[in-house]
């Protein structure tokens, strides 16, 4: 058993509990990363919008990450899943709060401050095929996978009011936009945006989605519909469904927002003394949405960690 009260325990290796580990190994705090190998863009074969890694697998990213971790000395990544946090308390923790257990496959970890960087669960729309070709062909943010859809024709799938924002983010992209509302009714809001663009609407449900190549090897999606013409596609958008990736929000009595996502502060505090949360599991009340992408939770990372350092030093 780790007997350790270390200064902090992240849990997630992600972009977020990856950047929070350099930043306490720089002030050489004495930090734990409990990482169970599960990453969001995990089915992505490239990543986007990270400037100095635009096009770089995400494994590489983090090998890159893991390899700038190895030359601090106090900073330990652990391999394991944790199951279960708790508070306790102990004369050793600091005058600004509890320390935290966390359980793990590997056994305890008991830290005086705990960072969440857990990240966020897709639950994607249930098209038969959409699975198969999410992080390719079929994506959910056109920051991070609309401009390789360039010059080709996109699907937006639904009928939601994701469908104005990602056509008006895609019409400069896209050769033809078409959205696919799979059966369903569009919003009025979204009618009312949609007015006088270039923008063709298919009402049929949408069988299934099967992968193809376009004329000069581009990959992509036919779109089998349940009346008319097949939809041959460069891309195809789609609106998963959110979940937190781990019990620990809950766990813990954490206030969440109408997101689903951790209520946090600019510092990445959430309602309970020390416990942060960054990355896309959290969200402040600045952002309209919680800003869910690579940089946006290495950025998040490091302030928490700062947090974490000004709170151990009661400052
Ligand atoms: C298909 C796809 C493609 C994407 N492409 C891009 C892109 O091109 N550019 C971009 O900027 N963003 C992209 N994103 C968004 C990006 O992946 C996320 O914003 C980013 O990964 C968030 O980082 P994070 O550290 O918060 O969470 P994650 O990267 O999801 O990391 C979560 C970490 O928590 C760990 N964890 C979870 N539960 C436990 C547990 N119980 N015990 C121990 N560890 C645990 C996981 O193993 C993992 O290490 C994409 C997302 C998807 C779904």
């Amino acid at each position: 058993m780790d007997e350790t009260l270390h200064d902090a325990i992240v849990i997630g290796g992600g972009p977020a509990g990856l950047q929070a580990a350099l930043t306490l190994g720089r002030t050489h705090r004495d930090v734990v990363v409990l990482d169970s190998g599960a990453y969001r863009n995990d089915p992505a074969d490239a990543m986007h919008n990270v400037l100095g890694f635009d096009g770089t697998p995400p494994a590489e990213f983090r090998a890159a990450a893991h390899r700038t971790l190895a030359a601090y000395d106090t900073v330990e990544l652990r391999r394991t899943t944790a199951h279960e946090v708790a508070a306790f308390d102990s004369a050793d923790t600091g005058t600004s709060g509890d320390g935290f257990v966390v359980r793990t496959d590997d056994g305890d970890v008991r830290a005086r401050r705990l960072l969440l960087a857990t990240g966020l669960r897709d639950e994607l729309p249930d098209t038969p095929g959409v699975a198969d070709l999410f992080g390719t062909v079929a994506a959910h943010c056109p920051y991070c996978h609309g401009h390789e859809f360039s010059g080709t024709p996109v699907g937006i799938l639904g009928s939601g009011t994701h469908v104005a924002r990602v056509a008006g983010l895609m019409e400069r992209i896209a050769s033809r936009l078409v959205v696919l509302a799979d059966g369903g009714t569009l919003d009025p809001d979204v009618r009312a945006a949609l007015e006088g663009r270039d923008v063709a609407v298919r009402h049929e449900k949408v069988l299934k989605v099967e992968p193809t190549l376009l004329d000069g090897g581009h990959r992509g999606a036919l779109a089998v519909l349940d009346d008319g013409e097949p939809e041959l596609l460069g891309g195809l958008m789609v609106m998963p469904s959110l979940h937190q990736s781990a019990p620990f929000a809950e766990q813990l009595g954490l206030e969440l927002r109408e997101s689903g996502c951790v209520a946090v502060d600019a510092m990445g505090r959430t309602s309970r003394p020390g416990v942060l949360a960054a990355g896309d599991l959290a969200h402040t009340a600045d952002f309209p949405m919680p800003m869910a992408s690579v940089t946006a939770a290495m950025s998040a990372g490091q302030i928490a960690a700062a947090a974490i350092d000004g709170d151990l030093l009661g400052v």
